[in-house]
């Protein structure tokens, strides 16, 4: 299954990129907060990071991989980080 996972490859290509994710940890498109919805390049980071589901960490490069899981499985991991 093709899914969206942190990878630090690209990272400087924009002056204000950061990754604190574990290298393949999957990622989604997390919650964002007010200052950020305004501005995405603003201070905060969140408008325009992926959100590690294992290390609940953040980083403005993601890739695609094509990991060994399957939906019910990946609904499952994402429920879980969201749970931790
Ligand atoms: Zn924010």
């Amino acid at each position: 299954m093709k899914i969206f996972t942190a990878t630090a490859a690209a990272q400087g290509r924009r002056h204000n990129d950061f990754n604190y994710c574990i290298e393949g940890e999957l990622v989604w498109i997390g919650l964002v907060c007010a200052t950020d919805r305004r501005n995405p390049d603003g201070g905060c980071g969140c408008g325009r990071a992926f959100a590690g589901m294992s290390s609940h960490r953040a980083t403005t490069t993601a890739m695609i991989r094509d990991v060994a899981t399957d939906r019910r499985r990946y609904i499952g991991a994402l429920r879980a980080s969201l749970e931790a």
